[in-house]
């Protein structure tokens, strides 16, 4: 008799906690998170560069809010990671699921198991944070969100182009019954030809997809220690000013809205 091998994928990830949103459409709101690790993009303002790399362990939130981390060795199972969010979710407290990272479609395998166990035990809306870049990975799980907040990778500013993965991303959003907008980081190094390619993509796809501007944050000497490239400073009023005028050409709702969590001093 053959012996029986467990084909059940396993995820790495960062960590499991209760927290405020503070950015995008969701700004406010009280959502769980799951931070998954592993990044393939290196953008010059990531504030997340210790997800880059899979770390040996994760913390996990005892109680929803409290800090109160334990932690546990990566891999993670499909099982742990639903109990972990079962014991996060006590009642009438949050708003959300929040799939965040890193870049979570890199756990798209994982995540097409999890994300159907997960609807059996709530009906938490589940919202996907990502940087838009890997449609073949969105179209597994795509059945299985609500929401979708991407990331649009100016290369002036991330150092990164992606526009036609940006384009089939947001396409195959708008197409499915999925919440969608388009968040785009602007510094004091924007190009506005690159926010001009941006409104124009999103408004082929449909001008009634609201697009976010978030002014970037300066990073922290800690935040830092990872990018090699200068510190990316945070546009001026005037700069945000022009910006906004010149996308409200393209879509409806074009909103500014700095990454909130932070002045709240939050995870
Ligand atoms: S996609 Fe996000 S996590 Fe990855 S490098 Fe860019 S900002 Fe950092």
């Amino acid at each position: 008799m053959t012996a029986k091998t467990s084909t059940t994928p396993t995820a790495r990830l960062i960590e499991v906690f209760s927290a405020i949103q503070g950015e995008g459409l969701n700004v406010g709101m009280r959502q769980i998170f799951i931070r998954f690790a592993l990044c393939d993009l290196r953008c010059y303002f990531c504030d997340s560069a210790h997800t880059w790399n899979a770390p040996k362990t994760c913390r996990v939130e005892r109680s929803p809010g409290r800090r109160d981390f334990e932690i546990y060795p990566n891999p993670v199972s499909l099982d742990n990671l639903i109990a972990w969010v079962q014991r996060q979710n006590i009642p009438s407290l949050h708003d959300s699921i929040s799939l965040t990272g890193g870049e979570p479609l890199l756990h798209a395998r994982f995540l097409a198991e999890f994300l159907p166990n997960i609807r059996k035990i709530t009906t938490l809306p589940v919202y996907l944070e990502t940087s838009g870049h890997r449609p073949e990975q969105l179209v597994t799980i795509l059945p299985y969100l609500d929401s979708v907040g991407m990331d649009f990778k100016l290369p002036s500013v991330s150092g990164e182009t992606h526009w036609q993965e940006h384009a089939t991303f947001l396409q195959l959003c708008y197409e499915s019954r999925v919440e969608v907008f388009v968040k785009i980081v602007v510094s004091d190094k924007t190009d506005p030809a690159d926010l001009e390619r941006s409104g124009s993509l999103v408004a082929k796809i449909s001008p009634e997809i609201p697009i976010f501007l978030q002014p970037v944050t300066p990073l922290t000497p800690s935040e830092q220690f990872a990018i090699t490239t200068d510190s990316v400073l945070a546009p001026s009023p005037e700069q945000v000013l022009m910006w906004q005028s010149l996308m409200k050409r393209f879509v409806k709702q074009v909103r500014v809205v700095p990454q909130t969590h932070k002045m709240l001093n939050q995870l």
